[in-house]
């Protein structure tokens, strides 16, 4: 089993509560988890004999496992923290026996918005076929909550696929639908305290959906979290921009290298999922700078399509990210003249904080697309 290294080195705690108490001591005093993720525990592993790689923990993930998530929650699941959900259970267990199956779902307000969200949306469509089915645990979220996926989603392989033959043709998103030419707004960087939540408001207003290329160093910051549950909750798609959006981390030289590319992309699964819940994940992800921009990217391209991931660039800028800045006539017009003759658009825009000029272009941008009967498609 190639992923033995691991499951040994995690049997071996879990049968030896000295070893589980020095692991948790060793790694304590970090405030940060993928600190201790990363290097604490692989330091641990190696003084008990166990030399584990990247790929392993990669490996551990490809199998169903949730990789560096699950480490945490086997070694990491505190006895005070155990406690609590003991204690919890029997007051779950009681309550819904006094109350009923029916007000089940009323109990778990403390539970994630996410899944409270994913909950009543399963609940909704279970209602009339089978009422007991309230007490099923929420489902695995990829990409974007579900209403969003089945009333606009696509699957981005296939729209990463037809991007690099520049294939720009309109797009089937159902199998039996007719051609449908469609767009999709890609906000990169992101999120930012002052320009998503106004990009989100104009996107409301419009009922249109989008897809957000977050940067994990930015999800870390104050404040930010509200900001990416709301982009989810609202029916918008996350997707991976890296953890530090750091070019000579991921590329040193303009040469890819795809251990400290899959290190940041672990980084940024781990910041998603402490904020939206373990059942988010995302398999969408565009390189910083573009995958054209740098040499050797044929080993991420082929680990990303073992993962049955995608790896997304786009067809059509706005010219939000050179160096000279654009005014939003200047971004509108750059955008209607490079989507002429096109069905199929992947349009490159930016959330990060000053892009100000964006937000002012957005409402302008929207209805253009509208004008020339695009659809708003999510990648996911
Ligand atoms: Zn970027």
């Amino acid at each position: 089993m190639k992923n033995s290294i691991i499951n040994n080195f995690l049997e071996d705690i879990n049968n030896n509560s000295d070893l589980k108490d020095q692991l948790r001591s060793a790694c304590s005093k970090k405030k940060n988890l993928y600190d201790f993720l990363s290097e604490d525990v692989i330091l641990f592993a190696e003084k008990l004999g166990y030399h584990i790689t990247l790929k392993d923990c990669l490996d551990y993930q490809s199998d169903g496992n949730l990789g560096f998530v699950k480490l945490r929650k086997e070694i990491f699941f505190s006895p005070i923290k155990r406690l609590i959900t003991v204690i919890s259970s029997i007051c779950f267990f009681m309550i819904s026996i006094s109350v009923g199956l029916s007000f089940l779902m009323n109990q778990n307000k403390h539970e994630e918005n996410i899944q409270n969200l994913d909950t009543k949306e399963k609940s909704n469509e279970q209602d009339s076929e089978n009422g007991d089915n309230a007490e099923e645990e929420p489902h695995e979220v990829v990409g974007a909550l579900d209403f969003s996926s089945k009333k606009c989603g696509y699957d981005a392989r296939e729209i990463a696929e037809k991007l690099k033959k520049y294939d720009y043709s309109p797009q089937i998103r159902v199998p039996g639908d007719s051609p449908k030419k469609v767009v999709f707004l890609t906000f990169d960087d992101g999120p930012s305290l002052t320009v998503t939540p106004k990009i989100l408001e104009i996107l409301g207003k419009n009922d249109v959906k989008a897809t957000f290329f977050v940067v994990g160093e930015e999800i870390q910051q104050k404040g930010r979290d509200a900001i990416l549950k709301r982009t989810l909750n609202e029916g918008h798609a996350l997707a991976n921009h890296t953890f530090a959006h750091d070019f000579s981390f991921l590329y040193p030289k303009g040469w890819l290298n795809i251990n400290n590319f899959l290190l940041d992309l672990e980084k940024v699964d781990i910041a998603l999922k402490n904020t939206l819940g373990d059942k988010f994940q995302s398999r969408v992800v565009r390189a910083p700078g573009g995958t054209d921009s740098w040499k050797g990217m044929d080993a991420l391209e082929e680990y990303i399509s073992k993962q049955n991931m995608a790896l997304i660039d786009w067809n059509v800028v706005a010219g939000d990210a050179e160096t000279s800045r654009k005014s939003a006539s200047q971004l509108l017009s750059r955008v209607i003249s490079s989507s002429r003759d096109m069905s199929l658009v992947v349009l490159l825009l930016h959330d990060s904080t000053y892009k100000t000029e964006t937000v002012k272009a957005l409402q302008e941008i929207i209805d253009y697309y509208r004008k020339e009967n695009f659809e708003f498609g999510i990648l996911v």
